[in-house]
């Protein structure tokens, strides 16, 4: 996450091997060119329209996570539910704040509001000037899937610390990047993880980056969360 927050847009992981390693997940694309959400196998790419379309095999992508889901914990979600809400009360149900979650939920959104990277030129800009002309999209009564992840504290600057999710709609036709959302009813599933396997970019560019900004919690919200 850093490396992209850098301008490391690049990477050398194609999306068959991400596959490999999990059916549920997230990222972005080489070129920062739109999110990424894998649901059930598939691997969508989310596009700066807001569009979406199932991504090929030889793809590239600079992040991404991905695990084999297996839900734990099956939650109602209280009616309702809004994103400012979402960790607290996946929170309350966990066991511990230490581990890594999945977190997938499925429903019906009064609201999702969602933005979306836009494919970039080289030579590519930090990733805070990148995202400051995104597009934001809200979609209205829609049923779909938000998923990703909950990520604890220390483990910033590999991944987004608290929850990182993605939305696609039930159609597959549209998504994004999730910024707010209104749950009017739906089902929260948790998936634990305990292991992390970290693949890094042999890359020229990879090697020479600034991996440790003192400003790096700043970089996180201004491109992650933006509010
Ligand atoms: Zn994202």
């Amino acid at each position: 996450m850093t490396a992209l927050l850098d301008g490391i847009y690049d990477g050398e992981l194609s999306i068959g091997e991400l596959l490999g390693h999990g059916n549920f997940g997230i990222g972005t694309f080489n070129a920062l060119d739109g999110e990424m959400m894998i649901i059930d196998g598939v691997c969508y790419q989310l596009r700066g329209d807001g569009s979406a379309q199932v991504a090929t095999l030889d793809q590239l992508s600079p992040f991404a996570i991905a695990t084999n889901f297996v839900p734990r914990l099956k939650l109602e979600a209280p009616r309702n539910l809004q994103r400012s809400e979402l960790s607290e009360f996946i929170t309350s149900h966990l066991p511990s704040e230490n581990f890594m979650y999945a977190v997938r939920i499925t429903g019906h959104f009064q609201e999702v509001k969602v933005r979306t990277v836009s494919k970039q030129q080289r030579p590519y800009r930090p990733m805070t000037e990148a995202t400051m002309d995104d597009k934001e999209l809200q979609f209205h009564d829609v049923h779909g899937i938000i998923g990703g992840f909950r990520t604890p504290v220390y483990e910033k600057g590999i991944g987004v610390p608290g929850c990182h999710v993605h939305f696609v709609d039930d159609a597959r036709s549209k998504g994004g990047h999730v910024l707010d959302f209104t749950l009017a009813e739906g089902t929260i599933e948790v998936c634990p993880g305990t292991d992390l396997e970290l693949r890094l970019p042999l890359t020229q560019e990879f090697s020479e980056a600034s991996l440790a900004p003192e400003d790096l919690d700043q970089q996180i919200h201004d491109t992650e969360v933006k509010s």
